[in-house]
């Protein structure tokens, strides 16, 4: 007979973050940077651990050479040629050491990420990304590429519970994405650049956006498949942690807050796709409609990436992410500010002086309704 699990598992839009008595004066004495030691490369990482996601809209170089500057990451998208990857490297060194190198499971791909990694040693991470991180052959795959690259931090994913990211680590595996269809139906705007005209006072994340429809994800509709990523989350990291690995909360973030909410859950990195969409750095077209500048924003199995690389969709699997029209953002650097200024802000609430003490700072608030509605239908 099936099992139903009927233990509360949560998404972020089910929580608050508790304020707590503290001694911070302002925001500006709060430190984001985090320092890491990892379990099977032995190398070290110490940087802002918020990660561009290895789409094609998202981890492009323009992304790695504005986030580099603030310290943040870029799992850069597995499309680049070498010979790209040569010109990006000998122009921006500086940026390397902030970036990884993509891969899925296939024989080119991966061949392609050997002749990176050799012809520039100087980048450190690899990140492989299957949509489904649960298959043996996932696995065998992860420790062929640790016998391969035995300094090198691996990156790999992705799941959803503890076993799997176990199972992963032991396989050589540093740090575990952890995410299935966790991608929502909201949008959020950054304030700094803000284009869209909406109702005076309402909140960031809104909705009121009628040429955008949601994040790019479709596997929990395509296929039922899924895990609230609030609780994947906290089961995840405790499990990593155990063994001395490290996880990556990948999607699901629409705005600052839940960005911070994946930090206090206990994710050692928040990786993010849509939030990152639609600016100037990021890949996909830039159109126009009734006078309004939108980019497109694909998921990397939606049935435009599968054209645009693979020449279609193969007639055995179903595309797992669709297109949407983000409205244009401008420059990405105001939504890194606003990002990192909310986060800044969390920790100055409950009283963390540094990114690190978040997550044993944080109690969650099982809410109903995340913001005043009053002139914006979110609830
Ligand atoms: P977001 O921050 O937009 O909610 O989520 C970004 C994450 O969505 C990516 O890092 C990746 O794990 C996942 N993703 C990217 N493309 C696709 C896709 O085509 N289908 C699915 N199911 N997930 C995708």
């Amino acid at each position: 007979m099936p099992h139903i699990d009927s233990d509360i598992k949560l998404d972020f839009k089910d929580v608050l973050l508790r304020p707590k008595r503290s001694t911070l004066k302002s925001r500006s004495e709060v430190d984001l940077t985090r320092s890491f030691s990892f379990r099977n490369s032995k190398q070290m990482y110490t940087g802002i651990p918020i990660i561009a996601a290895n789409m094609d809209t998202v981890g492009t170089f323009e992304m790695a050479k504005v986030l580099c500057k603030f310290s943040l990451f870029t799992a850069i998208h597995k499309h680049y040629s070498l010979q790209q990857w040569k010109e990006f490297a000998s122009q921006n060194p500086e940026c390397l050491e902030h970036l990884a190198a993509s891969s899925g499971t296939g024989s080119s791909d991966f061949e392609q990420l050997e002749q990176i990694l050799e012809a520039i040693p100087q980048v450190k991470y690899i990140c492989l990304d299957v949509a489904n991180g649960y298959s043996e052959h996932f696995v065998e795959f992860v420790k062929d590429v640790r016998k391969r690259f035995p300094e090198h931090t691996i990156m790999a994913g992705n799941v959803v519970t503890g076993e799997m990211v176990e199972e992963l680590i032991l396989s050589g595996a540093d740090i575990i994405k952890v995410g299935i269809g966790p991608g929502k139906l909201l949008y959020w705007e950054p304030r700094a650049t803000a284009p869209v005209a909406h109702a005076p006072g309402a909140l960031h994340c809104s909705r009121d956006v009628t040429f955008f429809s949601g994040s790019v994800c479709t596997t929990r509709k395509k296929t039922g498949v899924g895990y609230p990523q609030l609780s994947a989350v906290m089961e995840c990291a405790d499990a990593a942690h155990g063994l001395k690995g490290h996880i990556i909360s990948d999607g699901g973030c629409s705005c600052p807050g839940d960005v911070a909410k994946a930090f206090g859950a206990g994710a050692d990195f928040v990786m993010l796709g849509g939030m990152l969409a639609g600016h100037s750095e990021s890949g996909g077209e830039l159109i126009e409609r009734d006078g309004r500048k939108y980019k497109l924003f694909y998921g990397m199995s939606s049935e435009m990436a599968m054209k645009k690389y693979a020449g279609g969709v193969a007639e055995y699997r179903a595309s797992e992410g669709k297109t949407v029209a983000v409205p244009f953002k401008g420059d990405v650097e105001h939504t890194v500010r606003d990002i990192l200024g909310g986060l800044r802000s969390t920790c100055t609430y409950v009283g963390a002086a540094k990114l690190k003490e978040l997550s044993r700072r944080t109690t969650f608030i099982r809410v109903t309704q995340q913001v005043n509605p009053i002139f914006n239908d979110e609830s």
